[in-house]
């Protein structure tokens, strides 16, 4: 029923428009278009103005043929990661790669892509389906910042499969941790490294003591933690006065990720304190957690539709953030289906067409699952 030509070349029309966070515009437009010919209602909001990108979120609407099925939402983002600017793709009959230079895109084109040629054969073949909405977000990347400011007074849905999962078809994301940033600054106090070093309070030496004191990487089964980021001093010859950490805390358990938090702080400020220093600690509360259980209604579903075409279901936790983060916090149970992208966000990304051609499937079978009442 897939027609694998068609798939193919619209994913690779897809990763050839040029789609960055903040610059989705370009592709956003070509959507819109597509999705008009496809018969469907849609809108851009104003999360755009509210992220600095140049493009809103889509919202389209695609309405049903049995009243009485339930409302669900499909979504995929938008925008890519960089180096993602002038994609040249390259097939071999099986897998789909870039020439090298920059990441695939595939992240999350081949959600959008499935998600066009899934609505195109329902149009063709008059497939029954209960009323459905598609979200194509931007800034999923830097922040989730286009779903944070999505509108949902305008969803009528009532759950939500977010495509935006690596691994084969059939994986289901059924959790994901809640992350806070931190962005930390150790004030010391410069002088000369050799007239007058007593004077003077080494920040970077504090820092190094405090990371010392830190335990990072896997904390417990559910959270993890990380300092990705230090900067800081002039020249081999003053006490630098000022370092700078980045990181972050994650974890499936809210409270564990307060505490570890707060942990992390304390160390900072316990050894900022023994030096003399002074510190400043913002903590940014990202993206908060999410744990479905077998039996919600999204889950099951999923389970059911993969079942029924020969794919194995596979519920498995996500170490990361995605839109549906902020979907479940915006009270649509929503879970994260693979779409057997791989070795995302790296120059050697790659999708094999089967899998582009199982993405297919699966969406028609969920769709086909919820309008059977199931
Ligand atoms: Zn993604």
């Amino acid at each position: 029923m897939v027609n694998e030509k068609g798939l193919v070349e619209s994913f690779m029309e897809l990763v050839r428009i040029d789609s960055i966070s903040r610059e989705e515009r370009n592709l956003a437009d070509f959507l819109v278009e597509k999705l008009e010919d496809l018969g469907l209602e849609v809108i851009v909001d104003q999360a755009g103005e509210k992220v600095k990108s140049n493009s809103g979120n889509i919202i389209a609407r695609f309405k049903g043929n049995i009243k009485e099925a339930t409302p669900i939402m499909f979504s995929a983002h938008m925008d890519t990661v960089v180096p993602g600017k002038n994609i040249n793709p390259l097939c071999d009959g099986e897998k789909i790669v870039s020439d090298g230079k920059t990441i695939l895109g595939a992240d999350d084109k081949a959600a959008i892509a499935a998600l066009l040629e899934s609505l195109h054969i329902i149009k063709k073949k008059n497939i029954s389906h209960g009323d459905i909405e598609i979200i194509f977000s931007i800034c999923e990347e830097v922040g989730l910042k286009g779903a944070k400011n999505l509108d949902i007074s305008e969803l009528n849905a009532r759950m939500a499969f977010v495509l935006d999962a690596g691994g084969r078809i059939g994986k289901i994301y059924t959790t994901a941790p809640s992350q806070n940033s931190l962005e930390i600054i150790i004030h010391g106090k410069s002088a000369h490294a050799g007239a007058n070093p007593e004077e003077g309070i080494n920040a970077i030496q504090v820092a190094g003591f405090a990371l010392s004191r830190m335990k990072l990487g896997r904390i417990d089964e559910e959270t993890t933690a990380n300092i990705g980021v230090i900067s800081g001093g002039n020249a081999t010859n003053i006490v630098p006065d000022k370092v700078t950490l980045k990181g972050e805390v994650r974890s499936r358990k809210e409270e564990k990720l307060e505490k570890y938090t707060e942990k992390l702080k304390q160390i900072i400020e316990d050894t900022a304190q023994e030096f003399k220093a002074k510190t400043e600690i913002k903590i940014n509360k990202e993206y908060r957690c999410y744990n479905l259980s077998p039996d919600d209604q999204v889950v099951n579903i999923s389970i059911k539709a993969a079942k029924d075409i020969g794919l194995q279901p596979l519920l498995c936790p996500s170490g990361g953030g995605s839109d549906a983060n902020v979907f479940n916090k915006k009270g649509f149970p929503s879970v994260v289906l693979a779409v057997g992208m791989e070795k995302v966000h790296t120059l050697e990304e790659y999708i094999l067409i089967k899998e582009l051609k199982n993405t297919v499937k699966y969406i028609l079978s969920i769709i086909n699952t919820v309008a059977s009442g199931e």
